[in-house]
C-alpha cells in the first residue's frame, strides 16, 4: 500500500488507545483518537472512588494533556458510533460525521454484563466508569442514612446489608473495603445505629472466588475476607436482583444495595467490524492483533480476543491492553515501511489483588505470596502507573491519611436522587 501521510484513527483514550498513540509518537502521520469522555481513567482504582477514599480526579488525567507533546494526534471528543471497514470509516455523534482512515486501531474496552438481565442494572450497578464509581459510593453513604432513619429494624437491617454479586478481583475488592468503613470510619458518626454491625455479603455462581488465581492465594483471599467480617458465598447463582435483594434460587436476602461485579461484556463496536466474535462480544483477531481480511484494522485491549501459545486467553488487564496497543501501534509502523508484521506476545507482568485495607495476594508464576508486602506492593505499582504527578502525591497523602486516621476523605452523597424514598418493604 502506498500512502503518502497516512490517517491513523484511534477509538479509545483508555489503556489500550493511549499507549498505541504514544507507541506512534515519531511518526509522520496524521493520527485522530477519538474518546467520548475527555479522560483517561485509571480503572484499577475506580473503587477506591466508589469507597469514598480518592475523587474522581485523582484517578484520571485529561487525554489532550496527556497527549500535549504528540504533534501528530488530534483529540476528539466524540461517541464513535459507526464503523464501515469496506469504506475505511468511522462516524461520530454530535456533529455527525465520518472520519476516513488508512489505519484503525480500536480500543473502545467493555462493560459489564447482567448476562441478559438488563433490568437489574438499576438495583445493582457495576463499576467500569467514574459515573458508576460515583454512584456506587452515593448508595453506599446513603444507606447507613436511610438507616439512620428507619422506622423498624427489618428496613435498618436491610439498609445495613450490602450484597456485592461477583467474587473476581472487582468483587473481592469492593467487598473487602466495605467493612473496614462501616467499622472504624463511620461508627462514632450515628446516633441511632450500630454501623459495625454492616453486614457484607459476597455471592459468587462458581465454586470459587478469584479463579484466576492460584488455589494457595485463593485460601488466603478467602480467610482474609472472613477476618474482615465478609460473609462469601460460593456456588450461589443470583436469580433475581430487585429493590428488596437479591434472590438465589429459593432464597431470599433483604438489602436495599447490591453492587454488580459479575461478567463484562465487549463494547459493540466489535460486532460492526464484521468478523467473528466470541461469546462475550470480543473480536477474534489474528496473531498480529489486526482483523481477518482487514490487515489495516487491528484490535487492542479489552475488546481484543487473543489466545496464548499455551492456549490460554490473554487477561483482560490493563498490561495486556498496553502491550497490545503497542503492538498494534507497532505493526502499522511496519505495513508502512513494507515489513512483515509481527505477533503479539502478552508479557505477564504477575497478577494483583487487595484484599481489605492493608492485605492483598502476588501471584508472579513461581513467586507467590500474600499479606502486607503484598499489599505495599500493590500500592506502589498503583501509584507509579497512576497517570500525572499531580495525581500520585494526591492520592498517596489520601491513602496515608485513610490509612492512618481509618478516615474517608470523599464522604460526599451527591446526587439529587439522595431524596427519593426508600421503596417499602414488603
Ligand atoms: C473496577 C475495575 C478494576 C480493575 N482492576 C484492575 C487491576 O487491578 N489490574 C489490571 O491490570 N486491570 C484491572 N482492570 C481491568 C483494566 O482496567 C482493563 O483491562 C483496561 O482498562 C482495558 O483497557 P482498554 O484500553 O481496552 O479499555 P478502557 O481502559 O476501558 O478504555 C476504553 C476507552 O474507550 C472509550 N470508548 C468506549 N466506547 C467508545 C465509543 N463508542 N466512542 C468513543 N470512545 C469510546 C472509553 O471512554 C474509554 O476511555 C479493572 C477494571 C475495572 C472495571
Amino acid at each position: 500500500m502506498t500512502i503518502v501521510r497516512p490517517r491513523i484513527v484511534i477509538v479509545g483514550g483508555g489503556f489500550g488507545g493511549m499507549s498505541a498513540a504514544k507507541a506512534l509518537k515519531r511518526i509522520d502521520a496524521d493520527i485522530t483518537l477519538i474518546d467520548r469522555t475527555n479522560y483517561h481513567l485509571f480503572q484499577p482504582m475506580l473503587y477506591q472512588v466508589a469507597t469514598a477514599s480518592l475523587a474522581p480526579s485523582d484517578i484520571t488525567a485529561p487525554i489532550r494533556y496527556i497527549l500535549r507533546n504528540h504533534k501528530n494526534v488530534t483529540v476528539l471528543l466524540a461517541e464513535v458510533n459507526g464503523i464501515d471497514v469496506n469504506r475505511k470509516v468511522v462516524s461520530v455523534d454530535i456533529p455527525a460525521r465520518e472520519i476516513p482512515y488508512d489505519f484503525l486501531i480500536l480500543a473502545p474496552g467493555s462493560r459489564h454484563s447482567y448476562f441478559g438481565h438488563t433490568e437489574w442494572e438499576e438495583f445493582a450497578p457495576g463499576l467500569k466508569a467514574v459515573e458508576d464509581a460515583s454512584e456506587v459510593r452515593r448508595r453506599f453513604l446513603l444507606a447507613f442514612e436511610r438507616a439512620e432513619k428507619a422506622a423498624d429494624l427489618e428496613d435498618r437491617e436491610a439498609n445495613l446489608t450490602f450484597i456485592i454479586v461477583g467474587g473476581g478481583p472487582t468483587g473481592v475488592e469492593l467487598s473487602g473495603a466495605l467493612p473496614p468503613i462501616a467499622r472504624e470510619a463511620l461508627y462514632r458518626d450515628f446516633r441511632h445505629i450500630d454501623t459495625r454491625k454492616t453486614r457484607v455479603i459476597l455471592l459468587e455462581g462458581g465454586p470459587v472466588i478469584l479463579p484466576s488465581f492460584p488455589q494457595e492465594l485463593r485460601d488466603v483471599a478467602l480467610k482474609s475476607l472472613e477476618e474482615i467480617g465478609v460473609d462469601v458465598r460460593t456456588n450461589s447463582v443470583v436469580t433475581e436482583v430487585n429493590e428488596d435483594g437479591v434472590r438465589i434460587g429459593d432464597e431470599r436476602i433483604l438489602s436495599r444495595t447490591v453492587f454488580w461485579a459479575a461478567g463484562n461484556e465487549a463494547s459493540p463496536l466489535g460486532k460492526m467490524l464484521g468478523v467473528p466474535l466470541d461469546r462475550a462480544g470480543r473480536v477474534l483477531v489474528t496473531d498480529d492483533l489486526s482483523i481477518p481480511g482487514h490487515e489495516e484494522v487491528f484490535v487492542a485491549g479489552d475488546l481484543a480476543h487473543v489466545i496464548r501459545k499455551d492456549g490460554r486467553l490473554v487477561p483482560g488487564v490493563a498490561p495486556a491492553a498496553n502491550q497490545e496497543g503497542v503492538t498494534a501501534a507497532k505493526n502499522v509502523i511496519r505495513i508502512l515501511r513494507r515489513q512483515p508484521t509481527r505477533p503479539f506476545r502478552y508479557f505477564n507482568k504477575g497478577d494483583l489483588a487487595v484484599i481489605g485495607r492493608s492485605r492483598a495476594i502476588a501471584d508472579f508464576g513461581k513467586v507467590r505470596f500474600g499479606g502486607r508486602i503484598a499489599w505495599l506492593l500493590w500500592l506502589f505499582v498503583h501509584i507509579m502507573y497512576l497517570v500525572g504527578f499531580r495525581n500520585r502525591v494526591t492520592v498517596f497523602i489520601e491513602w496515608a491519611y485513610n490509612y492512618f486516621t481509618y478516615q474517608r476523605g470523599v464522604r460526599l452523597i451527591t446526587n439529587a436522587e439522595r431524596r427519593r424514598p426508600a421503596a417499602p418493604l414488603p
